[in-house]
């Protein structure tokens, strides 16, 4: 494993849940309002937290949170994986994957031991190249997307929203390719530096005003709709 940092404990990235978070380096995609250019652009990247020292993190944990977050980058990408996440849950751990869907056949055999997903759901399918800055196939989003719809394991997509970026088409569109999720997070944009394009600093988060009312249309065909604000 790759492992650019570690949060010692957060009350945010485990939906009900006390966690720390671990963060992988490397990632397939280049959001350009990604917020942890470090994790991603090789140039950037920080040293590697010794595996030594991230067990050691972990044991010191044991009892006092409940989950461990791993997040990246994009976590998917890393070889022992698997194997990283069962060492997790035999410390007695919950583990939360978030990912960028862009791994189906990992995300597949990780629903099977993990306990929660958060999948990012950047853009409408005609347009996931143009906004990831990546070569990623539709179908492998899809094929992401439908292993949480019919599985188990509780999940939720979510979507950040650049004003410029997305419109209520892209926006129906999405929730049509996720209609009958049981979670759908919209997170607000923000223009904080340093970001994985800098040019995106002067873009705009949505007014909530607006995201309001797509959040009330997504109810229309999602279970569960939140706006994030982080
Ligand atoms: S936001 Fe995009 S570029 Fe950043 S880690 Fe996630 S998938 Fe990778």
């Amino acid at each position: 494993m790759k492992i650019g940092g570690i949060d010692a404990f957060s009350l945010i990235d485990f939906p009900g849940k006390t966690a720390a978070v671990v963060f992988t380096q490397g990632c397939n995609f280049r959001c350009p309002y990604c917020y942890v250019p470090q994790l991603v652009i090789p140039e950037q990247y920080g040293t590697l937290v010794p595996m030594a020292k991230v067990w050691h993190f972990l044991e010191a944990r044991r009892a006092k949170i409940d989950g461990v977050v791993i997040t990246g980058g994009e976590p998917t990408i890393q070889e022992d994986l698997e194997e990283f996440v069962w060492g997790i849950k035999k410390m007695g751990f919950l583990v939360k994957l978030d990912t960028n869907g862009s791994h189906p056949e990992v995300l597949e055999k990780m629903i099977k031991i993990i306990d929660y997903v958060a999948m990012d759901f950047k853009a409408p399918l005609e347009k996931y190249t143009e906004s990831t800055r990546s070569t990623i196939e539709k179908k492998q989003i899809t094929q992401s997307i439908s292993l949480l719809l019919k599985g188990n394991t509780d999940y939720e997509f979510r979507t950040t929203l650049v004003s410029e970026d997305i419109t209520f088409e892209d926006f129906k569109s999405m929730v049509t390719t996720i209609s009958g999720a049981k979670k759908y997070v919209l997170q607000k944009f923000l223009p904080a530096s340093p970001l994985v394009d800098p040019s995106y600093s002067t873009k705009h988060p949505i007014d909530f005003d607006i995201i309001e009312k797509w959040k009330n249309y997504a109810l229309t065909k999602i279970k569960k709709v939140i706006i994030r604000n982080y």
